[in-house]
């Protein structure tokens, strides 16, 4: 469950969270930047990589690689067996139902494109609608125009209020019996806002449309369960959420995944291959054509054993079932973040001149601004000087900047290892700036 806005004090004096604890298990933190040490505040971007991670990619590198699923000897049985103990764990991570519905792609921009040319491809045609947000990173928002502008259907977005919320009056109104997909993003990679999916869901569904959640930046951030949200397709994108680059995750409803064409062709993801009829592989493999990124998965599996073994950690005890230790977590994993973002919201909103883009409630660590006194560019370079690195520009998220009114922002992302004293840091790297520029 997510426990943003229900966060109680003594509840963290009590959990075994230890923040100094964290940061010595992410090496690259102990960097030092122009002589100073770094502040690393550009986790919404990428995150830093654990050492269990880091140590889990090596060992795999040195004692496991070959390819999966084909050969019959040592290195390939071994490779097979923890490529496939990452499915289970991910579908662990999202609670999905079945193993066979996580698929593995190249990332979260990956996934979309999947559903938006499998699903697409035999499910729009001209004259159908697909709702989209005003918020949506470019990812969710171009796969669906290409589809759309072959298919003769129409992308349309949902209006947004100007703390940075979905207009679900608005959506209402919008969704009828033309709306066939509904693609949404989870918690927003520019605002922070954590949006209603499940309510969105619901409605979209009353509709008859499919659902699509943006999951890339929740993964991170809160705890996700497919099946109470109900969605039809979640896509992750791992190397925001303490796993390697390159991998990322389509999770689909069985029934959905089966009906769809298969995405791109090659090997692995067939049964029979002649010149005169292909039959293709079951779920998941159809959608996993040529070698995966083994070594990506195998990392993405630790990363997830990384997240339960912080669930005992933090309740002072073992927690054997994956998906408890999970849940236990994110549990306290999502209060520290509320509470270092409520501090972050407080303290850079107080500083003259600083406007917050992104003020809903209920919200991740995304800290984001403007500076009356100097663009973003100039203030992330002069940030950079002092060791802080922050994000700056249109986040891939230009209709926002548009709705905003503004030509890009300064984006503050916070990740677990991130503490107070940081957010300090950042306060008075941005005085510097109104110093020089204001
Ligand atoms: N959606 C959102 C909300 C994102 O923040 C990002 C990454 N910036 C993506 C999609 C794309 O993810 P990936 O890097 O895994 O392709």
């Amino acid at each position: 469950m997510n426990v943003i806005g229900q966060i109680n004090e003594s509840f963290f004096a009590e959990s075994g969270f230890d923040v100094n604890q964290i940061r010595a298990e992410f090496p690259i933190l102990s960097t030092q930047v122009n002589g100073k040490p770094l502040v690393y505040l550009d986790n919404g971007a990428s995150s830093q990589k654990p050492v269990a991670v880091i140590e889990a990619m090596d060992a795999y590198w040195r004692e496991t690689n070959a390819n999966v699923h084909r050969g019959v000897h040592y290195l390939s049985q071994k490779a097979t067996r923890e490529f496939d103990a990452s499915r289970e764990k991910v579908r662990a991570f999202l609670g999905a139902k079945h193993s066979h519905e996580i698929i593995f792609t190249a990332g979260c921009t990956a996934s979309i494109n999947l559903v938006a040319e499998s699903w697409g491809r035999s499910n729009l045609k001209a004259g159908d609608e697909i709702l989209i947000s005003t918020m949506e990173h470019h990812s969710n928002i171009v796969p669906w125009q290409l589809i759309a502008q072959r298919v003769g259907a129409t992308v349309l977005p949902i209006p947004i209020s100007d703390a940075g919320e979905i207009d679900l009056d608005a959506y209402r109104g919008m969704l009828s019996e033309r709306t066939k997909m509904v693609a949404i993003i989870h918690v927003s990679n520019s605002l922070g806002t954590i949006n209603p999916v499940k309510e969105i869901i619901q409605m979209a569904h009353a509709a008859g449309a499919k659902v699509l959640v943006d999951g890339a930046q929740a993964g991170p951030h809160i705890r996700i369960n497919v099946q109470d949200l109900n969605a039809d397709f979640y896509t992750l994108s791992c190397h925001k959420m303490y796993a390697p680059t390159g991998i990322g995750v389509l999770y689909g409803k069985e029934t959905l995944l089966n009906e769809m064409p298969p995405y791109q062709g090659g090997g692995d993801m067939i049964h029979t291959v002649s010149f005169e009829k292909t039959t293709y592989a079951p779920l998941p493999y159809k959608f996993e054509a040529g070698t995966p990124n083994i070594a990506g998965v195998i990392g993405l599996g630790s990363t997830i054993d990384y997240l339960a073994a912080l669930g005992s950690r933090f309740e002072n005890r073992e927690v054997a079932d994956i998906s408890e230790a999970l849940d236990a977590a994110f549990r306290t994993l999502e209060a520290r973040e509320k509470e270092l973002t409520d501090y972050g919201m407080q303290v850079l909103g107080d500083i003259d001149g600083v406007r917050l883009t992104g003020t809903a409630p209920n919200k991740v660590g995304i800290l984001a601004f403007t500076l009356d006194c100097a663009h973003p560019h100039d203030v992330g370079t002069v940030l950079d000087n002092i060791g802080i690195a922050v994000r700056t520009g249109h986040h891939c998220c230009m209709p926002l900047m548009k709705r905003l009114g503004v030509p890009a922002t300064t984006r503050a992302s916070l990740a677990m290892y991130n503490t107070h004293e940081e957010i300090d840091e950042l306060v008075v790297g941005i005085k510097k700036v109104k110093e020089l520029f204001g």
